[in-house]
């Protein structure tokens, strides 16, 4: 690797899949860092692509009587088109079904193969078919799958190992004395955790009787290759691996920026595949955290997705990654709802950024007919300019600090402070006041100083908002506003006298907020009611509004997830389901009216929200030990369900 290389990857993405925030946020991040590391002059290579083998993709295709590969392309366009609209500029796009990919695998396999690294051995555990893993025993809750809390089945059959076990000493030693490995701490943390237990070899192969859309191993026709052991190698195989040496070398190591739910993968299998294959370790793998809405995380299998294509299409595409970018302290979890969009949209964008923009061009217009004025002499040695424009360079520097440290969204907040600090000059410095001075001197100098923090302050900016910030510096009469060039970011004066300044408008219109919604405290009268002027309490409701509990009324029942284990239908009961659920280490049988919604087999698996403290009755003669929430609305009804990432049994509030 140059020392002036930056290759950064986002982990390749499901294509069975249909891009949502999880999605956006991964994407418009290592966009973000790739631009801003090309602000800074490095050699930048930016990948993502898709994970396109594997059963859900096989039976998916096999629904639709089509071929997963006709599949796989139908529904890789959906990604393609998502990052062309988000503004996405990588350098290229890997899918695990190109040639260039899969002979890569096979070579690696081979090579592992021959070298005693990858074994053939009986396989006995358990089999879980949805999440395509199997477990051993001891890994079983409840005997069923961990990871799901579906059925599993006992699998006896022949498989092929990676030895990754031999490595466990190696790689917890490596972990150790490379903190920039593994970010942020906790993860590192984390995976050190994991590595406290025995460190297992990997099952890399699958029957083809069981599934045959993977990549085939090279030594042996009758198995297709583990989907992880196949899409972790793109991020080599993308880059010249064994194919071409001077792109390899000038590309690799990588910064993977991955989500947290997989960081196992990336963090322990994949440095050991490396390891085992003599290549270097990744540079830095980043596990950023999950956008939540309320306190559910959000993602496919929730039902709270914000889909990125209706916040672009609502807000357009440049505030909505301002927003991904500024909001989440990169590696933290951060909550999506569309007022905090909007706080941070009027906030930093209209009231300070766009409103400092609006007052520079209408001053100029107003007082200097519209041409940018020369600053006085030696304004940018010493005085107020020359301190302002001291803070924009802090901001330059500070945003580079923040990029190679993961901390993006402060240098960010960096740059809007520049922008709020330049606004608090204009008030001190008046330039209305000084219009009216003889010596036009201090005016200028004001004025210019203020385009020129807008300069620098859109060309730091320009990686997140390229289209907007693009507008701004053409509405400072910039040749190039596209073009932001490294040196510009470290020298003043770089605006040009005499140059038409004119705005196209306002650059970030102000939103009006929407009326809050649902935020009703629960002793308070919602504004629907006292709008329609019904009495503030009602006979009966101990002196509440009509409708409305107490806090203490809403404590007594206790909400508490559970997972469905079984489903079946009652005799003589055409709307009724007999569930058996598991609620922590509990065991309930509950009798729902769903059976018109749903089928048994669907219900398994699902965690779902039980009315825990509910006294037991009989329906039809079979006892219900709780009730399960759902929502109804005309002829649907869909249970309340949480992700999957919470054990049963937690407390619902
Ligand atoms: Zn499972």
């Amino acid at each position: 690797m140059k020392s002036d290389s930056f290759y950064i990857t986002t982990p390749i993405y499901y294509v069975n899949d249909k891009p949502h925030i999880g999605h956006a946020y991964t994407t418009v991040l290592a966009d973000v860092l790739a631009r801003c590391q090309r602000l800074f002059g490095r050699d930048v290579w930016f990948l993502t692509g898709t994970d396109e083998h594997g059963q859900k993709v096989q039976e998916a295709a096999a629904k639709l009587g089509v071929e997963p590969q006709v599949h796989a392309d139908h529904t890789v366009v959906r990604f393609q088109e998502a990052w062309k609209r988000l503004e996405i500029r990588n350098d290229d796009f890997i899918r695990t079904t190109e040639p260039r990919h899969k002979l890569v695998v096979q070579e690696m396999l081979q090579d592992l193969h021959d070298r005693g690294e990858i074994y053939r051995d009986e396989y006995d555990g358990w089999y879980c078919v949805p999440c395509e893993r199997f477990f051993t025993e001891k890994d079983l809750a409840d005997g069923s799958c961990p990871e799901c809390g579906r059925p599993v089945q006992r699998v006896r059959e022949a498989n092929y190992f990676f030895k990754m076990s031999q490595y466990q000493d190696w790689l917890v030693e490596y972990i150790q004395t490379h903190p920039e490995f593994i970010q942020p701490d906790f993860r590192r943390n984390e995976t050190l955790g994991f590595l406290r237990k025995p460190l297992q070899d990997l099952c890399i192969s699958r029957p083809k009787s069981r599934l045959s859309w993977g990549i085939e191993l090279p030594f042996d026709k009758d198995y297709v290759t583990y989907v992880w052991f196949d899409a972790l190698v793109n991020y080599i195989s993308a880059v010249g691996y064994r194919r071409d040496d001077a792109q390899f070398a000038r590309r690799w190591p990588a910064v993977h920026l991955i989500g947290k739910d997989i960081l196992t993968t990336h963090t322990v299998y994949w440095p050991c595949m490396l390891k085992a294959a003599g290549v270097a370790m990744p540079r830095t793998i980043f596990a950023h955290g999950w956008w939540l809405m309320g306190s559910a995380k959000m993602s496919k299998t929730a039902g709270n997705v914000v889909n990125p294509m209706d916040m672009m299409d609502r807000y357009g595409v440049d505030p909505f990654r301002y927003f991904l970018m500024a909001e989440m302290a990169m590696g933290q979890d951060a909550s999506f709802t569309e007022d905090a969009f909007i706080r941070r949209y009027n906030a930093d964008l209209a009231n300070d950024l766009g409103n400092l923009l609006n007052r520079v061009v209408s001053m100029v217009g107003k007082y200097c007919a519209g041409r940018l004025p020369a600053p006085a002499p030696g304004a940018f040695a010493q005085g107020p300019a020359a301190d302002l424009f001291a803070q924009a360079l802090a901001a330059a520097a500070g945003l580079k600090t923040a990029v190679e440290t993961y901390a993006l969204h402060a240098g960010v907040a960096g740059v809007i402070d520049v922008v709020r600090a330049t606004n608090r000059f204009i008030e001190v410095q008046q330039p209305w006041a000084q219009a009216r001075a003889a010596d036009p001197g201090p005016l200028h100098t004001t004025l210019y100083a203020a385009a020129e923090v807008l300069r620098v302050c859109a060309g730091l900016l320009m990686p997140l908002m390229p289209g907007k910030m693009t507008e701004l510096r053409a509405a400072l009469g910039m040749e190039n506003p596209m073009t932001v060039n490294p040196e510009e970011l470290s020298k003043s004066e770089v605006l040009k006298p005499g140059v038409q300044v004119a705005a196209p408008g306002a650059l970030f219109p102000r939103i009006e907020a929407p009326a809050p919604a649902a935020e009703t405290k629960p002793d308070a009268p919602s504004a629907e009611e006292s709008r329609a002027g019904k009495p503030a309490s009602a006979p009966g409701t101990l002196g509440n509004p009509e409708g409305i509990i107490t806090y203490e009324d809403f404590a007594k029942v206790q909400l508490r997830t559970a997972k469905i284990m079984t489903a079946e239908p009652i005799e003589n009961a055409v709307k009724l389901l007999k569930l058996t659920v598991l609620m922590g280490d509990e065991r309930r049988q509950i009798v729902a009216g769903i059976a018109l919604y749903y089928k048994p087999e669907d219900l398994l698996g699902k965690t779902v929200v039980v009315v825990s403290n509910l006294a037991p009755i009989k329906l039809r003669g079979v006892e219900s030990q709780g009730m399960l929430l759902a929502a109804s609305k005309g002829e649907r009804l869909r249970l309340v369900t949480v992700d999957g990432d919470l054990s049963s049994g937690a407390v619902v509030k």
